[in-house]
C-alpha cells in the first residue's frame, strides 16, 4: 500500500504508534484497511453471533419436542466429555490451578444435570403408569357401562375403579 501526502484528504483517519496512519482511506471509509478491519471483525462476529443463536434454537426445539430424560443424559454426556478434554488439557499444578474454577463449574453442571435427569426419569416414568391407569380405568368403565343397564349400579361400580386409582401428590398433565 503506498503512503498519501501529510495533509491528503484520502489519507487515513486510524492512529498508529508512529501518529495519524499515512495510508489512504478506503472507499465509504476514513480508514485505511489496515486500521479498519471493523468490518470484517463484524460479518465474523456477526455470523458466530448467529450460528450461536441457531444452536441455542435448535438445543432448545430439542429440549421441547422430547422434553424427556434422554436430551439430559445427551447433556450430561456431553458435558462429561468437555470436563475429560479439559482434564487431558492440564499439564501442570500451575495449568490446574488455573483452570480450577472452569473446572469446578463445570463439574458443578454435571452433577445438577444429573439429578434433573434421575428427576425427570422418575417423574416421566409415574406420569405415564398413571395415564395408561386411567386409560385402561375408563375402558373398563365404558364396557360395564355399555354392558349394564341400571345406570346408578355402572355410576357405583365406576366410583370404586376410580377410587382405586392412586391419589399422590404426583400431578397428571
Ligand atoms: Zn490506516
Amino acid at each position: 500500500m503506498k503512503k498519501v501526502e501529510p495533509d491528503s484528504p484520502n489519507r487515513c483517519q486510524g492512529t498508529t504508534n508512529l501518529g495519524q496512519c499515512q495510508y489512504p482511506k478506503q472507499e465509504d471509509s476514513d480508514y485505511c484497511s489496515k486500521c479498519n478491519p471493523t468490518k470484517e471483525f463484524n460479518d465474523k462476529k456477526k455470523s458466530s453471533d448467529l450460528y450461536r443463536v441457531e444452536r441455542y434454537k435448535s438445543r432448545i426445539a430439542r429440549l421441547r419436542s422430547h422434553a424427556n430424560a434422554n436430551t439430559l443424559e445427551d447433556e450430561v454426556a456431553i458435558l462429561r466429555m468437555l470436563l475429560e478434554e479439559q482434564l487431558q488439557k492440564i499439564e501442570n499444578n500451575v495449568q490446574l490451578v488455573i483452570e480450577a474454577p472452569r473446572l469446578s463449574a463445570l463439574v458443578e453442571k454435571i452433577e445438577k444435570a444429573v439429578v434433573s435427569c434421575s428427576k425427570l426419569k422418575k417423574q416421566s416414568g409415574s406420569t405415564l403408569d398413571k395415564v395408561q391407569l386411567i386409560n385402561f380405568a375408563d375402558k373398563v368403565v365404558t364396557i360395564i357401562d355399555e354392558n349394564i343397564s341400571d345406570k346408578d349400579i355402572v355410576n357405583l361400580i365406576a366410583d370404586k375403579i376410580i377410587g382405586e386409582i392412586p391419589r399422590d401428590s404426583e400431578t397428571i398433565t
